[in-house]
């Protein structure tokens, strides 16, 4: 299979953490007979110091063209960078808006995995994080409250705030259908979360989504109110396969589900449109203080790549290849300085890639 990929190394640790993703698709490809075909872009920091601008028109043309995005991180330090002297609609991060904007991107999806080699880095009690957990929330991502209208008003003297919570049934069927898709992919459960109890747009979710759940009779939906959800991360996450949601809930409980895993440098995620087409990144930043030292944990952004591998290219065999070979190395005893523990043996972000790079051969 030809498979066209636009990479944005952009700032920070994000040049060396992207070369070790490219070392594992390079090694998948080889092992299963693809050719893969990479086009850089700048955006974020390095492209201000070129273009002067986070993102020009020609880098989204490019990644438009592209079968799928791997995306490093961007950004510098928020407090000693020049780009952040710079007007809010020039700054690093202007240039990720304006990416998932262009492209349409409206699924987000965030895995939360506890290894059973990292459980001492899970903040939850034993007996929980004994049982292991592997989940991924979908969570809507160009619409709700975020960018519903919004005003503050003054009236008789007392000033008043008004944000807006709009969905529209389009809007909810295309995720929720990207929902049940990637359950089938996985363990064929979706939890939907929701206010239906007093939220009109969470009523009308719960109405959509169970229309699209009669498409897909072979995946269990369940129901569960957002605050039941954000306890039951914490008392029993095992129980979750994919959590299904609306934009504020989903940015809330995708952060609390990252922080039960203890380990930022292994998170990936992903962004998508309505075609097979997505933005695959670590969950992390760019991790300034430590870029250029061959310290960062490349196995987020490697992660990153073998969910493209999975969901824009249905390559299940080879995302499987990556997974097992990340899972391999971390049960031979190696770690990168962010998830090290007694008894291991510490490796840079280079070498990390390459012991996973001899696991897939
Ligand atoms: P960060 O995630 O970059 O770093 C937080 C801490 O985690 C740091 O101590 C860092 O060294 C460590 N860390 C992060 N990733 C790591 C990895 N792969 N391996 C080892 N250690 C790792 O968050 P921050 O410091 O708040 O932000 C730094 C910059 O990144 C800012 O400019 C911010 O805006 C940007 N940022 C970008 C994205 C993105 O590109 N999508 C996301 C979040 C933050």
């Amino acid at each position: 299979m030809e498979l066209k990929i636009t990479c944005i190394p952009g700032d920070g640790i994000g040049p060396e953490i992207v070369a070790e993703a490219k070392k594992t698709l390079d090694a998948v490809a080889e092992k299963y007979g693809h050719d893969m075909h990479y086009t850089d872009i700048l955006m974020g920091g390095a492209s201000i110091d070129v273009h002067g601008v986070p993102l020009t028109d020609e880098a989204i043309e490019t990644a438009r063209s592209a079968d799928a995005v791997l995306m490093g991180s961007i950004g510098g330090d928020t407090t000693t960078s020049p780009w952040y002297k710079l007007a809010p609609n020039l700054r690093p991060e202007a240039g990720l808006l304006a990416i998932r904007k262009a492209l349409n991107l409206f699924a987000n999806l965030r895995p939360a995995v506890l290894y059973e080699e990292l459980a001492q880095a899970c903040p939850l009690k034993t007996d929980i994080s004994a049982r292991g957990f592997d989940m991924l929330i979908m969570r809507e991502l160009t619409g709700g409250l975020y960018f519903g209208e919004r005003k503050t008003v003054e009236e008789n003297g007392v000033r008043k705030a008004i944000d807006t919570l709009t969905y529209d049934e389009n809007e909810i069927r295309r995720i929720a259908i990207k929902g049940f898709e990637i359950a089938r992919k996985r363990r064929k459960k979706v939890t939907s979360v929701d206010k239906a109890n007093v939220l009109d747009s969470s009523r009308l979710w719960r109405a959509v989504v169970e229309e699209v759940a009669k498409d897909y009779p072979d995946v269990v939906l369940e129901h569960m109110l957002v605050d039941n959800c954000a306890m039951q991360l914490v008392k029993d996450p095992a129980q979750f396969d994919v959590i299904l949601t609306e934009n504020m809930f989903g940015d809330i409980l995708s952060d609390e589900a990252s922080m039960v895993t203890g380990s930022i440098g292994m998170l990936s995620s992903a962004s998508l449109n309505d075609t097979k087409f997505g933005l695959y990144e670590p969950s992390h930043g760019s991790a300034p203080d430590i870029a250029g030292q061959d310290k960062a944990n490349p196995i987020a952004t490697i992660l990153s790549a073998s969910m493209m591998l999975r969901y824009s290219f249905d390559l299940d065999k080879e995302a499987d290849a990556i997974d097992n070979a990340v899972k391999q190395v971390l049960k031979d005893g190696y770690r990168t300085g962010d998830i090290m523990s007694v008894g291991c043996e510490q490796v840079g972000c280079k070498k990390m890639g390459d012991l996973i790079v001899e696991r897939i051969k």
